[in-house]
């Protein structure tokens, strides 16, 4: 999913969207066990293990139509018990939709439809008994907003009306009776949508058939065999033609995927369109060769372009608000991160959005050439470094309905989510290997789920590069490092301290730098500084004096420069030391070179007042957020000698 920058600010301002009535937490408890015991299971002696069935199948038969967001219909599911026993079916549902009948295996049941969700008391089944429910109903469950199940609006440009669904996070359920668990995917799905003769209707899979029903009515027949996540269902409805393009992946011999687009039926918008359109080959061939074949090739990839601000990934076939390189580019890559693999939980959405967004830059990279895939991460590093703080794993207690723009949050998940991607290759140091192994992890969890973890291990296993304190730092962690080199010559030659302070909760991140060298003369060098602590030191036997130094010169790296300045240490001073953040609100890090001599350790502010005084022997993080605003001196002594910083409190 990507939205435009305009939305997410709309939602920061008050603007309201899809609300449920109760918040809970989705991934650590499931959600409908709460109200389930709030408000049916004080009445009625029920099971908690409701939920626990596999979908196999899921039949949707609706009439559907551009100009609201209406629906009605039926929707029919298969399912295994994959419980000991079961006795209570358990189905979420929009309450504003209106349920007209159920059948459960045939026969018809009064199912407790409370706070949007259904439960249906049932003759008690075991494990691998066989389920098919079919609910008929209909109704209008728009409250609107981007994460809206259903939205209906009107193209100015073309005057075409327009109706599409968005289901992810939590909103399948607003169009359609759905367990909604990240852990089950359903085999297979039918979609059949009726509209009016002169719309057509865009889904999942293949088009199997397209039905004229005699009465100014068509009902367009999809049919996918792939498995498929609940929240990748979807349909979009309007007056469209077709445009279609083929990808030739190396990996089809010459046979191609098709590439089916349904825009607004005016030869403007195919006009419009068309040069973007145009380069989906192209990104999916990229991707193909990078990350594996276009995991849908049996069936096909499109787009339905609709009134979305962004776009959404559903299953061989993207709703879409434009076809700008980026975004096209974005969501195709989800077919393979997003749709293919998705995420075991919403607190590894990093699974889905790092991995399409890192997929831009690589769409940059290889398409657009080297300094457009620079700039693209330039103003990533930019963005996640505008705050300083929060992690690309959303902590469990941030997911639940109504917060849904943590889960989507683009600094985080999106921009900081890509570029510690970015770091992992740097780490591997070998594109081969990198793209080698991506393959592997996408081999390995094909039509599956994964967390950030199962990513990290199966990388490790491929590759043999450690990740274990990298996903500490970079994936749960948060903040960044501001790095600082003093440097000076002594008889070997060039020697560096490097001072490693950082912007958040995170002490320290671990991974090596890069320094330029230029020497002028069109004479440069780089190389690599392990980073062992916050204060770090490096022998060079380079004795050439140079004119400039850089640090991470070809931006690898989220971090920050801090001074690069000439000194007279060789730190065999065993007082030296580094404090930092500099300046700083909430908390000072002081790192020594030696951390086997005891330190006395007092800061006092200008006047010489005194706001802190102990003693260490090793380097330590302590809380100065209740000091007022200011600058204040850190001295560390050992009895004999005395060394001095000043550091500023905000
Ligand atoms: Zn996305």
């Amino acid at each position: 999913m990507k939205k435009i920058f305009l939305l997410l600010l709309l939602a920061f301002t008050g603007y309201t969207f899809a609300q449920a009535p109760f918040n809970t937490n989705i991934d650590g408890k499931c959600n409908h066990q709460q109200s389930f015991s709030n408000s049916f299971k004080n009445s009625t002696d029920v099971s908690y293990v409701a939920d626990n069935y596999h979908m196999s199948f899921v039949k949707l038969d609706l009439l559907v139509n551009s100009g609201s967001t209406y629906i009605e219909g039926s929707a029919q599911i298969n399912a295994q018990v994959l419980s000991p026993t079961l006795d209570t079916f358990y189905l979420e549902l929009n309450q504003a939709l209106s349920l007209d009948s159920m059948r459960f295996n045939g026969e018809l049941m009064s199912p407790s439809f409370v706070n949007s969700e259904l439960f249906v008391i049932v003759d008690e089944m075991t494990l691998g008994d066989e389920i098919t429910i079919i609910t008929y109903y209909h109704g209008s469950s728009s409250s609107g907003g981007f994460f809206s199940g259903v939205t209906s609006e009107y193209n100015y440009t073309y005057g075409k009306d327009v109706t599409w669904t968005l289901s992810e996070p939590f909103a399948a359920r607003d169009w359609w009776p759905v367990r909604q668990n990240l852990n089950d995917k359903i085999d297979s799905v039918y979609q059949y949508y009726t509209c009016i003769d002169s719309e057509m209707v865009g889904s999942n899979g293949d088009l199997t058939d397209i039905v004229d029903n005699g009465d100014g009515t068509k009902t367009y027949k999809w049919q996918t065999n792939y498995p498929v996540s609940y929240y990748l269902m979807s349909f979009s409805v309007s007056d469209y033609m077709e445009y279609n393009v083929w990808a030739k992946p190396i990996q089809m011999d010459g046979d191609s995927v098709l590439i089916q687009n349904f825009i607004y039926n005016d030869p403007n918008c195919l006009s419009n369109h068309q040069a973007n359109i145009d380069l989906s080959p192209s990104i999916m061939e990229t991707f193909s060769e990078k990350y594996g074949l276009y995991p849908f090739s049996e069936e096909k990839y499109g787009n339905c372009l609709t009134e979305l601000g962004g776009g959404m990934e559903h299953q061989t076939m993207t709703t879409i608000g434009n076809f700008g390189f980026g975004l096209n580019a974005h969501e195709m890559a989800h077919q393979w991160y997003g749709d293919n693999i998705t995420c075991a939980t919403w607190s590894d959405i990093w699974i889905n959005e790092g991995f399409a967004s890192y997929s831009e830059y690589i769409a940059e990279e290889f398409l657009h050439g080297q300094s457009n895939a620079n700039s693209w991460m330039n103003s990533a590093h930019n963005y996640i470094m505008s705050e300083s703080g929060g992690s690309t794993y959303v902590p469990q207690d941030e997911v639940y309905y109504g917060n849904e723009w943590r889960i989507f949050d683009g600094r985080l998940t999106y921009k900081k989510g890509a570029a510690i991607i970015h770091q992992i290759r740097y780490l591997i140091n070998d594109d081969d290997m990198f793209f080698a192994a991506m393959q592997n992890y996408t081999d390995e969890y094909t039509s599956s789920i994964a967390t950030g973890l199962d990513f990290k291990n199966s990388m490790e296993e491929f590759t043999g590069v450690e990740l274990d304190s990298y996903f500490d730092q970079w994936y749960f962690g948060e903040g960044y490092p501001t790095y600082s080199i003093e440097y000076s010559f002594n008889e070997t030659g060039l020697f560096l301290a490097v001072e490693q302070t950082t912007s958040s909760s995170t002490p320290f991140f671990d991974l090596p730098i890069e320094v330029y060298l230029n020497f002028g003369g069109g004479e440069d060098t780089t190389f690599k500084v392990p980073i062992t602590s916050n204060l770090s030191t490096f022998q060079t036997e380079i004795t050439e004096d140079f004119i400039l130094m850089q640090i991470d010169p070809d931006n690898w790296l989220i971090n920050k420069t801090g001074n690069i300045f000439v000194g007279t240490s060789t730190l065999e001073n065993q007082m030296e030391f580094v404090v930092g953040p500099n300046p700083t609100s909430q908390y000072l890090q002081i790192s020594f070179a030696d951390n086997n001599m005891d330190k006395a350790i007092s800061i006092s502010d200008l006047s010489g007042r005194l706001v802190r005084q102990f003693s260490t022997k090793e380097g330590v993080r302590i809380d100065i957020s209740d000091l007022n605003s200011g600058y204040y001196l850190v001295k560390a002594t050992d009895g004999n000698e005395t060394i001095t910083r000043k550091i500023l409190k905000q």
